[in-house]
Order: C-alpha cells, then structure tokens, then sequence
C-alpha cells in the first residue's frame, strides 16, 4: 500500500483526541511530501541534521516534533523552529532547550520523557527523579520552557501484558503529574506514546499522542 493509504487508514482509526505524530526519520523528502499532500502537518525526527535538512527544504506550515535523544550542543539547531520537543531526558538538556528558546524570543514547549521500560538503554527521567526535577530551584527559574506533558516506550518485547504494563505505568504518572504539580495547568496534557508495533495498546491505555513511522513511510530507507 502507498504512504497516503497508509496515513489514511491509521489516521481515520484513530479516535479523534489522539494525534499523529509521523515519524519520518530515514525517509526520503518525497515520502513526507505524499504524506503532505495527504493532509498530514506534524512529522517526527530523530537526528538533528537531518531534521535541520528537511526542515530548511520542506514546507513551512509543517510542525516539527524531535523525538530522539538530544545532545545538548544541538538544541541550537532546533531552537528557531521546532514545535515540540518529545525527548527532554535530564535537566541539563532543559536548561539548553531554555536558554537557547530565549535567545530566539520563544517559549519551547517539551516533554519529559520517562523510563518505564526494562532495558538498561533507554533514556528518561525515572518517576522519583521526575517528580524530584519539578520542585527544584532550577526548573523554576526557566521561563522559556513549558512542559506540556510526559513521553514514554514501553519495553522492546512481544509480552503484550509487560508492554500494557509499562503504558499503564506511564499513565499514572502522567496523571499524578497532571493533579498535583500541573494542576490548573491546562496546557500539560499531552501523554506521548505508542509506535507502530504498539499504538492500539497505548491508545486503549490513554495515549493521546502516538509516533507512527514505519506503518506509514515503510522500513526505514537509510
Ligand atoms: C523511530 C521512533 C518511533 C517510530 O517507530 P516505528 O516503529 O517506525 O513506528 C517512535 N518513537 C521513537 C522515540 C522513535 O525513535
């Protein structure tokens, strides 16, 4: 199937609070201008330079999310133009994200990714840490950051109860956030999860936000 058959019948699947996020990292400009002219505006990347590449050569009106891990010396990159930020995974990076969205006269909205999953390797605040992050000195003072919600991969798996579970974690934090430190905050709202593999599971487990790429673009091309 093509890419806008693909982007059609995933999105009209979707309830309608879920957003789709596509993820184009590792394709082509000509697979995102098909999805473009099939209505899609918000597309995800990884790697900074290729996101830089696109971003300069594509349309305008496209919103950009960064999902992957991201140094700090590159935020600079970013900054000017990026709509949201999936992947913030310590403190540090959020004091670059904030100083460089400062230096170009915007607020930067982010996401605080957090580690549920069993793997050693993944990245993220663990839920004490996050919880911890919040109430300090340092994220206080920054004014060119607005968190707007919580990120999260469930385990790299088959057991569809340890991926539920992972899901099921990341909502409850991300609803404990939302009635304590976010409260009357209306614009922390966003629970970012689910990839092609397990987006249905997260949806059912309150995903309002899922990163689709390879069951829209194909595998990966490069
Ligand atoms: C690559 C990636 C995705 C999309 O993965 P697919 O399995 O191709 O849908 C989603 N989220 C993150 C953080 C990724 O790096």
């Amino acid at each position: 199937m093509s890419i806008s058959e693909n982007l059609k019948n995933i999105s009209s699947s979707l309830p309608g609070n879920v957003t789709l996020v596509a993820i184009s990292k590792f394709h082509p400009n000509e697979s995102i201008e098909e999805a473009y002219a099939a209505g899609q505006r918000i597309f995800g990347e990884s790697y900074e330079q290729e996101l830089s590449q696109k971003q300069r050569t594509l349309p305008t009106d496209i919103q950009w999310h960064f999902i992957g891990h991201l140094q700090s010396n590159k935020v600079k990159y970013i900054a000017p133009y990026i709509s949201l930020i999936h992947s913030v995974d310590n403190a540090k990076l959020l004091k670059e994200i904030n100083k460089q969205a400062a230096k170009n006269g915007r607020t930067i909205d982010c996401l605080l990714q957090l580690h549920v999953a069993k793997e050693e390797t993944k990245y993220g605040f663990f839920e004490d840490e996050f919880e911890e992050f919040l109430d300090s000195e340092a994220f206080a003072q920054m004014e060119n950051v607005r968190i707007t919600g919580i990120m999260g991969m469930a385990s790299n798996t088959d057991d569809e109860a340890r991926i539920r579970e992972d899901f099921k974690k990341l909502k409850s934090v991300f609803d404990k956030a939302k009635a304590t430190k976010f409260k009357d905050k209306d614009y922390f709202n966003i629970l970012s999860m689910g990839m092609s593999g397990d987006y249905e599971i997260a949806i059912e487990e309150g995903s309002n936000m899922v990163r689709i790429g390879s069951a829209i673009f194909g595998p990966r091309q490069y």
